[in-house]
């Protein structure tokens, strides 16, 4: 049995002001009626603040992004083990802001897959195609594509305790949700994906949907077979709208 898994991906957005707000509202509200284990992603300069807000909650932390290496000559860059020592559990890595606006190709984003998993965290894989990906046909290949690049550098244990979160790009911020019924064809693809190199590993691991996931549509989502629940962009900023879609699972 997967536990579902509801993480707000924060992007670069918030403030101290905003994130009192918002943790306050989710402490209130979250009481019963959620089953779901609850992730917040903000910028890593906001880790340590919510950190100190969520402490003794069941509220876990995660981070956007990693930097590829562990340590040394890399101006601007945090680590996978600075991110351990502020608490997180999880980092998102190869989100499609990175790969589209920043450039980080497969191999790359493997490489930070990795040095998430070197530091004893979790991370959350985004994958996902364009629209133009999909109107070509070609989604399980742009997916296998990226799914292939992490295990030819970590192994398929690399796929042990971490999240695979699929994000059809065209979905992201758009107000366009993938159908439940799109969402479930390719969340079960990926888990045949992994099931061929090991069936323990794919019958475990978290397959989140992200892509527009809202109050109104995540209990359609979270009904799907292979949908173990959202990795939430703007939704997330809101407490109410994030508690009812952490109350859909
Ligand atoms: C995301 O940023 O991962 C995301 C899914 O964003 P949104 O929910 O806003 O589409």
């Amino acid at each position: 049995m997967r536990q579902v898994l509801v993480a707000g991906n924060w992007k670069l957005n918030g403030s101290l002001a905003m994130i009192k707000t918002l943790i306050d509202g989710l402490k209130a509200g979250m009481g019963e009626g959620t089953q779901a284990e609850m992730a917040v992603c903000p910028p890593f300069v906001y880790l340590g603040n919510t950190l100190s807000k969520i402490e003794g909650t069941a509220i876990a932390l995660g981070a956007q992004d990693v930097c590829d290496q562990d340590n040394g000559a890399f101006t601007g860059e945090v680590s996978a083990s600075m991110l351990k020592e502020f608490g997180c559990r999880y980092v998102i890595v190869g989100h499609s802001e990175r790969r589209s606006i920043y450039e980080e190709n497969d191999e790359f984003t493997a490489r930070k897959f990795a040095a998430v998993k070197r530091a004893g965290l979790r991370p959350i894989l985004c994958v996902g195609e364009l629209l133009d990906e999909r109107e070509q046909g070609i989604t399980e290949q742009v997916v296998a594509r990226q799914l292939d690049a992490v295990i030819q550098k970590t192994g398929i244990e690399g796929f042990q305790d971490a999240v695979v979160a699929y994000e059809p790009v065209w979905a992201i911020g758009t107000g366009k949700t993938a159908t439940p019924q799109q969402a479930q064809d390719v969340h079960a693809f990926i888990r045949r994906r992994i099931a061929q190199h090991d069936q323990a590993i794919a019958d475990r691991i978290r397959i989140l949907y992200g892509g527009s996931v809202k109050g109104n549509n995540a209990r359609d989502l979270f009904a799907m077979a292979d949908i173990d629940g959202g990795l939430i962009g703007g939704a997330s900023l809101d407490s109410e709208e994030f508690l009812s879609i952490c109350k859909s699972a």
